[in-house]
């Protein structure tokens, strides 16, 4: 059989390929049979460019149904697909299409100046333009090739794309997922998450990121539901959308800024039936908030670049509550153990490192050898660099990343253990707690703090608070009120810059 992505997505299209696959934000309608001619016609151009077996398409374009037909083509004509963030500027890109060499570049027209002169300096041989509004040299050639298209064979274990991850802790690494990889847990989320006959999703994130182009697209598309799509985010036009949708999912950040829309109630909500976040923590405050206004209960699940999707709090009753706070259980097929440094696995309750493995987890880094050996186990799991723990229910809670670990005189401090116990207090919107090199404790502990709209801050204040709900050793030595916390395009919290900023504070 055919182990080609495509080939499993293209048989969930419905029966009636002139049903309505995507609507768009402008009032476009694409049908399923649209979707099945386009893919044909981009992969038969793809297939005429005599590019070798393997060869990475790299694509940085703003958000178009076009530029999901094809990364869908990619698949197809049995390519690999290499989005990049659409923030990316020259220097990032420098890097990206050095570190990938990809034979096919397709970017948005105003971005052809400099870029094509990059690629074409690096010797990529192919460079074509594609805007969000249907125009641009990519699509004006495919439209001279035929919509038929047998799609290409592909075992499991072939590339299908490369993610280059955030960049949240250092450079990107890219992250090569097979098409048994994406498959595997796209299959297994249908299932988990129940996706229903008649489910329609409101796609409002980026396609560059497991999120949107994953978890987002493969679950409608795997299920044959239409999507309702949005080229960027708007809690107004989300809003005006859920009375006809059924599966919405977004980032802690879409959450929060919903919340700040007066017309998001109950009843809005009335017609769903799941909320969905990731990427980031979800702050316990937006968790209740959204249950008290909306009757809902956000489903928060976590993943990576490298593995899409590990765990997830249960969608249906049988399968359990969905706890704030907490990321669930392993999804089913894929193993997770919290272990020590030594990896010795740990009881429930006891804090260490997330490992995993699984038919979702990838093969290794692009052209990282060293880096992916360093990351895996000898007994074949993938250090995921996040710090958890379990509970007694199999329930994982996501503390940190090892990366931002504190060790203060000696005792390990679990920076999201301090931000919780800070965003509870009376007019703190977020806030984030880094270690500084320290002259005597090592590191010392810090919190930068956002204020909500409207209230004002003392920082010292708010450490003297701290001081009686928490051990001495956890209290930051130091805190500012700042307007912002360092985001990188995934709306991440970039730790990295903060205690780049603050490295001196005490030496
Ligand atoms: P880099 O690896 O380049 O430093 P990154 O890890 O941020 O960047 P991604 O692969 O996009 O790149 O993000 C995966 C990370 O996001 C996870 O390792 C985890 O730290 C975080 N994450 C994802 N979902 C959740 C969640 N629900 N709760 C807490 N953290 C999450
Ligand atoms: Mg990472």
């Amino acid at each position: 059989a055919n182990a080609n992505l495509f080939a499993a997505l293209r048989a969930a299209f419905p029966a009636d390929l002139d049903a309505t696959a995507i609507e768009t934000d402008n009032g476009l309608l694409y049908s399923w049979g649209d979707l099945e001619r386009a893919t044909a016609m981009l992969a038969n151009l793809l297939g005429s460019l005599e590019i070798p077996a393997g060869s990475r398409i790299a694509v940085q374009t703003e958000k178009s149904v076009e530029a999901l037909m094809l990364y869908l083509a990619t698949l197809r004509a049995g390519f690999v697909y290499l989005p990049l963030n659409t923030a990316y500027q020259e220097g990032e890109l420098d890097y990206f299409i050095g570190n990938a060499e990809p034979a096919v570049v397709v970017c948005a027209s105003r971005s052809f100046p400099w870029l094509s002169k990059l690629a074409f300096r690096k010797g990529v041989a192919h460079v074509f333009t594609l805007d969000d509004d249907r125009s641009g040299s990519l699509l004006d050639r495919a439209a001279y090739f035929s919509d038929q298209h047998v799609v290409a064979h592909k075992n499991a274990d072939e590339l299908a794309a490369i993610l280059y991850t955030s960049g949240t802790t250092g450079r990107s690494k890219g992250a090569m997922l097979s098409h048994g990889n994406l498959l595997s847990n796209a299959q297994v989320l249908k299932k988990y998450w129940d996706w229903q006959p008649g489910d329609v999703l409101i796609h409002a994130l980026p396609i560059f990121h497991v999120h949107g182009l994953f978890v987002a697209s493969h679950g409608a598309l795997l299920n044959g539901s239409k999507m309702l799509w949005l080229a960027k985010f708007d809690p107004k036009a989300v809003v005006e959308r859920l009375p006809r949708a059924s599966v919405f999912m977004g980032v802690p950040t879409l959450y929060v800024r919903l919340l700040q829309e007066p017309v998001l109630t109950r009843e809005a909500c009335a017609h769903m039936r799941l909320f969905i976040s990731g990427s980031a923590p979800l702050l316990i405050e937006t968790f209740r908030d959204w249950q008290t206004r909306t009757g809902h209960t956000i489903l928060e699940r976590y993943g990576m670049s490298e593995t899409a999707m590990l765990t997830s709090n249960p969608c249906r009753a049988e399968d359990g509550d969905r706890l704030g706070g907490t990321v669930g259980p392993a999804l089913p097929g894929v193993g997770v153990r919290v272990v020590d440094d030594a990896g010795a696995a740990l009881a429930a309750g006891e804090i260490g490192n997330v490992q995993v493995r699984g038919p979702n987890v990838f093969g290794g880094y692009w052209r990282m050898p060293e880096k992916t050996a360093e990351e895996f186990t000898s007994d074949g799991w993938f250090r995921t660099g996040d710090v958890g723990r379990f509970d007694g229910l199999g329930y994982l809670t996501i503390v940190g990343r090892s990366k931002d670990l504190i060790i203060s005189g000696g005792y390990n401090v679990y920076p999201a253990e301090i931000e919780g116990t800070l965003n509870e207090l009376p007019g703190v919107a977020e806030s984030a707690v880094i270690g500084v090199p320290h002259p005597d404790f090592g590191e010392a502990v810090v919190a930068v703090i956002v204020a909500k709209a409207g209230a004002s801050l003392d920082a010292d204040a708010l450490v003297a608070q701290l001081k009686r709900q928490i051990a001495n050793f956890k209290v930051p030595k130091r805190a500012f009120v700042v307007a912002d916390l360092p985001r990188n395009a995934m709306g991440k919290v970039q730790k990295n810059l903060l205690r780049e900023q603050h490295k001196a504070l005490f030496m």
